[in-house]
């Protein structure tokens, strides 16, 4: 059979082992919080012989609201991630190339590869922050869009405002951006880049975000990008028909509905996130600063060995060998655990 070899050659998205009763899955930077009874409520409503509607129009009309923008400049997807394959797919094809930062989402790769275009992977600095004078240095006549991911995942840190302008004014115009801020929700640091003042000012940015996170609707599947009409036009063009579900768009609705509660409760996590860094910076551990619901350890080559004390003790995180490990901030009882193990492997660093 002839199938296409880079795609033969592609590993598996790789997702954290589920958890037994005796783990915490802190893998996928999930949310812990019960589910809302509103939200459950809305789920129960749900028509399933019934196809959804195929453009979310009630969930865009409803974010075009909070944008200030017209819901033809809003989609929804099944998972921003799906949104981020659409977009990709709208701009580039065979031969043409896709930057990001790196590491970052183990996904841009993989969708870039998906789309048959050549992934250009700009380190980030010694910092583990972005690199955006390299990334829009990396720029060449095949490069046709650039993905910033701010808070950066899996390290944590965030592009600031002012870095994000300067770069966007050194990016052609002709050049499409995404702003990847799946964790939007969890940044407390004020000079942070924040999509929500940048909407309408570039015609050839598309600020992404999801439901997964801070939301808790990982599970649902459901994020939306807003943008100029004529990107999110190409977006919807390369979307799989019907793929939001009528659940998930009942679902981000009832959230809406109950947006400042959900919002409210994650200041539980960031303050969790802030306490765990600190302790860990007191073990002699280098932590970025995150500005999401996770922590970055960076345990290079030593990476598989801490992972599996890590394991052994009933914390799963999100190993890259090689390289460090990712840890939720989750459950508050995961806390001492992480810490106490943390602190037994920094010495054999
Ligand atoms: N962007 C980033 C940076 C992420 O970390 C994730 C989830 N891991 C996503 C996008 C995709 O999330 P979803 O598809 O669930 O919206």
């Amino acid at each position: 059979m002839r199938l296409r070899p880079e795609i033969v050659a592609l590993p598996a998205y790789k997702q954290g082992r589920q958890a037994d009763a005796t783990a915490f899955k802190l893998s996928s930077n999930e949310n812990p919080f019960p589910v809302h009874p509103a939200i459950l409520a809305a789920i129960a409503d749900a028509t399933p012989n019934r196809y959804p509607d195929a453009t979310a129009l009630a969930v865009r009309e409803r974010l075009a609201e909070r944008h200030g923008v017209s819901p033809d400049e809003v989609i929804v997807g099944a998972g921003s991630v799906s949104i981020l394959l659409q977009l990709i797919q709208a701009a580039c094809g065979p031969g043409d190339e896709a930057i990001y930062a790196w590491r970052s989402f183990e996904a841009y790769p993989l969708l870039t590869t998906i789309a048959g275009a050549t992934a250009v992977p700009v380190p980030l600095t010694d910092d583990f922050r972005h690199d955006l004078a390299a990334m829009a240095a990396a720029i060449t006549e095949r490069t046709r869009i650039l993905l910033v991911c701010s808070p950066n995942n899996p390290t944590g840190t965030v592009v600031t405002a002012d870095e994000f302008a300067a770069f966007m004014r050194i990016v052609p115009p002709t050049l499409l951006v995404v702003l990847d801020e799946a964790y939007a929700e969890f940044v407390r640091d004020p000079a942070a880049v924040n999509g929500d003042e940048l909407i309408g000012r570039y015609p050839n940015l598309v600020i992404l975000r999801t439901f997964s996170k801070a939301y808790g609707l990982a599970g649902l599947r459901a994020g939306y990008a807003v943008g100029d009409r004529a990107v999110i036009d190409a977006a919807r063009s390369t979307q799989i028909p019907l793929s939001v579900t009528e659940v998930a768009q009942r679902a981000v609705l009832a959230a809406l509905d109950h947006e400042a509660e959900l919002l409210t409760q994650l200041d539980e996590l960031v303050t969790r996130r802030d306490r765990v860094e600190q302790a860990l910076r007191e073990q002699g551990w280098t932590v970025p600063p995150s500005e999401g619901n996770f922590v970055w350890l960076p345990t290079g080559e030593k990476t598989a060995a801490v992972a599996e004390r890590f394991e052994r003790a009933g914390i799963i995180g999100r190993a890259f060998p090689g390289d460090g490990i990712r840890i939720s901030v989750a459950e508050h009882e995961s806390v001492p655990i992480l810490l106490r193990v943390a602190g037994e492997v920094v010495r054999d660093l």
